[in-house]
């Protein structure tokens, strides 16, 4: 995200050179700096006990099985944002939060923060934004989540923790 008009006043930005960081937008009116950034969200990759994987669909993101992602609320961690979106999408309840990596999505600006998320294996309790979800062994999510995607690099790293 780049700033061009303040967040806090709506003035329009100058630069101002700010040490090692270089020009940085600036609001002569409030006398801040404002840091160009990705936008921070979560996506989860969501194990039970078996090291088996739960993926859902949501046919607004795409036809094929993904991994839970959203968005942080202001003043949330990250771990708590991925076990309520675990929670919120799923309906699981989430056990432990792990933070594995992260990862760059250039097309939305988006630095996702992936996590493997530990539940207890229970029916699940699908919110409206979710059309399904289903549990696959490693391999077969591995086969299911979109070649390229995050969700796939996420899982692949993991593989590459757990093996
Ligand atoms: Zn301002």
């Amino acid at each position: 995200m780049n700033y061009t008009y303040c967040p806090n006043c709506g003035e329009k930005l100058t630069t101002k050179l700010c040490g090692d960081e270089g020009m940085v937008p600036y609001c002569e009116k409030c006398d801040k700096v404002y840091f160009n950034f990705s936008q921070p969200c979560v996506i989860c990759l969501i194990a039970d006990e078996n090291n088996n994987i739960a993926l859902i669909k949501q046919s607004y993101v795409s036809e094929k099985y993904i991994c839970v992602a959203g968005f942080l609320k202001q003043a949330e961690t990250a771990e708590l944002a991925a076990a309520r979106e675990v929670n919120e999408e799923t309906g699981l309840d989430v056990l432990s939060v792990k933070y594995l990596n992260s990862y760059f999505y250039e097309k939305n600006d988006l630095l996702m923060l992936g996590f493997v998320c530990s539940v207890k294996r229970s029916d699940f309790l699908l919110s409206e934004e979710v059309e399904s979800a289903k549990w696959f062994s490693v391999d077969e999510a591995y086969e299911k989540l979109r070649t390229g995607s995050i969700g796939k690099v996420l899982l692949n790293d993991w593989i590459g923790f757990i093996r």
